[in-house]
């Protein structure tokens, strides 16, 4: 339902919530965020943005990358495991989704029969455990692996993706769900709509179906999910708050 990621050099912990509170009249069931500081912590729960900022009150929550979602479910009920963000087997990647994996079925049952443990009743756990899959299969590099994973997927989707292993790496794609991403001066705001990037950066990119956004402190390669490099165009925003 609702996206927010931060790549920077701020801690991204209070820029993600208020990102998630300024999502929520859009209306949810869950709330939960992923920060990398060497480890990548994640913290999630069924219930309010609030209920959340408690559950996680006195914890470290540094951390320059992150991200947080706010979910209305689809596929499972609302609670804390099928809470976003979902990861992987190993708890390295980790992944928040708008939208609905419609051939999640049979992905999962092809997961399951190559040991895949899932953790939640959610469409979205599928696709971080076939990034997984794909790069213990074939060794690619995450970028490539969430692209040839895109292209296994059926469905409408904005997701971010963070990994351990790659600490300086936020990736964003999308189709059929919108995803806005926020240039800022060596930081990167991501978000499913722009009311929380407003208050950081009017120069927004505004992700198109099939693309996939590479998103580094130092810059941003945008490719359509067929491998094509695409020319971003940032647009600066008018909005009238
Ligand atoms: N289909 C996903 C789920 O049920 C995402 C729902 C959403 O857009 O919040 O977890």
């Amino acid at each position: 339902c609702g996206i927010v990621g931060y790549i920077g050099f701020r801690d991204a912990y209070p820029i993600v919530i208020k990102g998630l509170h300024r999502l929520e009249y859009r209306g949810y069931d869950s709330a939960g965020v992923a920060l990398l500081n060497y480890e990548l912590k994640v913290y999630k729960k069924a219930g309010k943005v609030d209920d959340l900022e408690n559950f996680v009150k006195g914890l470290n929550l540094k951390g320059s990358v992150g991200m947080g979602h706010t979910r209305w479910a689809t596929h499972g009920a609302p609670s804390d495991r099928n809470s976003h963000p979902h990861s992987s087997g190993d708890r390295k990647l980790t992944i928040i989704h708008n939208g609905i994996i419609e051939n999640y079925g049979p992905l999962k049952e092809t997961l399951i029969a190559k040991g895949h443990v899932f953790k939640s009743d959610t469409d979205t756990e599928v696709l971080i455990h076939l990034v997984e899959d794909i790069q213990q299969a074939t060794g690619m590099d995450l970028k490539e692996a969430v692209r040839i994973a895109l292209n296994k997927v059926i469905g409408a989707y904005a997701i971010v993706i963070m990994s351990a292993d790659e600490p300086d790496l936020l990736i964003a794609a999308r189709k059929g769900s919108p995803m806005v991403i926020g240039v800022g001066k060596g930081e990167y705001f991501i978000a499913s709509d722009a009311t929380p990037i407003v208050e950081y950066t009017k120069n927004v990119i505004y992700l198109n179906d099939n693309e996939i956004a590479y998103v580094q402190r130092e810059g941003l390669l945008v490719k359509n999910i067929d491998n094509s490099i695409q020319i971003p165009y940032i647009q600066e925003l008018d909005l009238k708050l």
